[in-house]
């Protein structure tokens, strides 16, 4: 297994964890864009949402749900979602990873790029 999100995902790789069940690990990003900027992250590897079969619906349900549970616990009472799809969406890594994104103080600084 050389994907680097299923290394952390699994645990294989130590990361700041703030959720993590049988199927997901939600960890801290190394380089945030935003005062909390967390990864959702599901242990089933897939590649991106390009790449979704028609059985991966529990596992996108999952992880949206996660982050809500996650953005609540974090007291965030408004914030943003973002999956990047492919190199030309700005998806470097490829495993599926949901960015939840919040924590601004102004409208100017939640004009984020991730
Ligand atoms: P994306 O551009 O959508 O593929 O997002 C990948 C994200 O993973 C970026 O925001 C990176 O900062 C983040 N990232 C890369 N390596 C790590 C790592 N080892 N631990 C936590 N976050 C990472
Ligand atoms: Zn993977």
């Amino acid at each position: 297994m050389s994907c680097l999100f299923c290394k952390i995902a699994s645990g294989e790789i130590p990361s700041e964890t703030f959720y993590e069940d049988g199927d997901v690990r939600v960890f801290k990003d190394i380089n945030p864009k935003a005062p909390v900027h967390l990864l959702v992250v599901p242990k089933l590897h897939i590649q991106s949402i390009a790449h979704l079969a028609t059985n991966h619906g529990d596992v996108v349900a999952k992880i949206i749900y996660v982050a809500k549970r996650v953005a609540a616990d974090q007291g965030l009472t408004g914030y943003k979602l973002v999956f990047n799809v492919g190199r030309e969406g700005g998806q470097v890594i490829d495993h599926l990873h949901l960015h939840l994104l919040g924590g601004w103080g102004s409208k100017e600084e939640r004009n984020v790029d991730v």
